[in-house]
C-alpha cells in the first residue's frame, strides 16, 4: 500500500471570484449621498443606474434624520 496522498484539486479562493449565475448584467452605481438641508455628504452607497436614491438617513451636521440624496 503507498501512501500516496490525494490528488488536490485547486480549490477555488473564498471570496476571490464568485461566478454569477445569470450572466451578471448588474451594474451598481457608486453614489455619495447628501443632506438635502445641509449639504454633507454622509454616507457612500450603490445603486442601481436606473433607480433615484432619495433615503431618509441620520445626519450628523444636522443632529437628526434628514432627507438625503444621491449627489457625485
Ligand atoms: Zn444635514
Amino acid at each position: 500500500m503507498s501512501a500516496t496522498p490525494p490528488p488536490r484539486a485547486r480549490e477555488p479562493q473564498p471570496g476571490a471570484r464568485r461566478a454569477r449565475p445569470q450572466g451578471g448584467a448588474a451594474t451598481r452605481l457608486e453614489v455619495v449621498l447628501c443632506c438635502t438641508e445641509c449639504k454633507s455628504r454622509n454616507y457612500k452607497t450603490t445603486k442601481r443606474p436606473d433607480k433615484v436614491l432619495s433615503i431618509r438617513k441620520f445626519c450628523k451636521t444636522c443632529g437628526r434624520h434628514t432627507l438625503h440624496q444621491e449627489s457625485k
